[in-house]
């Protein structure tokens, strides 16, 4: 096991770095949140510039209007005090907003991470909260795009806690967070066989109709995706969507990314049938009515659902005028329309058959690039 090597704290973890990286982290969170935050107030202290630390406002959440603007130190320290009041119930507020119930991202993440690992650093390795602040820290890093130092604090996570011998889905939970850093920094091998240890694992333990499973299945099957391994992610798509359509509903987000996956998978496979691009088409449009009820018309999941449509729509006229065979009577009267000679004609459409194919890869390839803020999320153990 490679994260078994692993073994020595990092360097980032050193205890007595914690104020500073906590410092810098929060200067970039802030830095990064002026335009959004100039002129408001925070909603805990009331205050624009907080009266002791001096430091500015930040949001990074879902709150908008006037709403949701505060201070790192404030919301760390009302994280702090709902934890002392009940660890299980307060936990949650080191990531998630408490007046929006969405989790914290980017560098406000990140200021986050540092301030609740600063706060809980001094706790021995055996304290539950120790390994909880590693993980909030972890996924502040991923979150900044920090992968590497992400990457770090997971791999010493995952070593600690299987010293300490947790509960398996603790374990399951961990391994899932660092598959995730693995496939943000390009490592989708590794990612791959972590999704596959992970999802196995826990079909073994929960059982095919547990959330946490399907979550799971899905996680490892658009990491086979991104491989291109489609075959793969197709048969495993097959299995577990009828489940997770059982089980969660036809109008659940993660049977509609289920099913939405494996629409791509069927199209974006160079060995594509025009049976399976029509099914790909099929099964768009059955989801996008739904998609756009439950989510709205702007949200990513509904545009990308119109963006891969339009693709495959395309692929699919392309794939037609590649290998449908004209009829020379159609050809000669075409020809006739248009002043083209026959050949001038044909040379024409095999051209424009190209373009379209060559713009399909284009749209595909952006479809990929944004496919970044559909990663799966990072799990919270214990
Ligand atoms: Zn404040
Ligand atoms: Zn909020």
């Amino acid at each position: 096991m490679a994260e078994l090597v692993a073994a020595a704290v990092p360097e980032l973890l050193r205890p007595e770095q914690a104020a500073q990286h906590y410092s810098e982290a929060v200067r970039t969170a802030v830095a990064a949140c002026a335009e959004d935050t100039a002129g408001q107030r925070c909603y805990i202290c009331l205050e624009a510039v907080h009266p002791d630390t001096n430091e500015g406002l930040v949001r990074g959440c879902a709150c908008r209007g006037g709403a949701g603007f505060a201070h790192v130190s404030c919301l760390a320290r009302q994280a702090q005090v709902a934890v002392e009041r009940d660890a299980q119930i307060g936990w949650p507020r080191w990531m998630t907003c408490r007046q929006c119930e969405q989790k914290y991202h980017g560098v406000v993440a990140c200021a986050l991470g540092w301030a609740c690992w600063k706060t809980y650093v001094g706790r021995p390795e055996t304290d539950e909260i120790r390994g909880c602040a590693m993980n909030v820290l972890g996924r502040g890093l991923h979150e900044a795009e920090h992968d590497e130092d992400a990457l770090s604090v997971q791999e010493a996570l995952l070593f600690m806690l299987r010293r300490l011998g947790v509960p398996e889905e603790t374990i399951l939970a961990t391994q899932s967070n660092l598959a995730t850093t693995y496939s943000s920094l390009g490592r989708k091998e590794e990612a791959s066989q972590m999704y596959r240890e992970v999802y196995h694992g826990t079909l073994g333990l929960l059982g095919e109709e547990h959330a946490h499973t399907l979550l799971t299945a899905n996680n490892y099957a658009n990491c086979l995706f991104e491989l291109r391994r489609f075959e793969e992610a197709k048969e495993l798509l097959r299995k577990v969507t009828p489940v997770a359509r059982r089980v969660l509903g036809g109008r659940d987000r993660l049977t509609l990314k289920m099913r939405w996956h494996y629409a791509r998978a069927l199209y974006q496979d160079p060995d594509a049938t025009l049976y399976d691009l029509r099914e790909a088409v099929a099964t768009l449009e059955d989801i996008e009515p739904i998609a756009r009820r439950v989510f709205g018309g702007t949200h990513p999941m509904t545009t990308g659902i119109e963006g891969d449509l339009r693709i495959v729509r395309t692929a699919l006229r392309a794939r037609a005028m590649q290998t449908t065979t004209l009829p020379p009577s159609w050809i000669a009267s075409n020809a006739l329309v248009t002043g083209e000679t026959e050949e001038q004609l044909m040379a024409r459409l095999r051209r424009e058959a190209k373009e379209i194919n060559a713009a399909v890869a284009r749209e595909a390839a952006e479809a990929k690039a944004r496919l970044r803020n559909e990663l799966p999320g990072y799990d919270e153990p214990g």
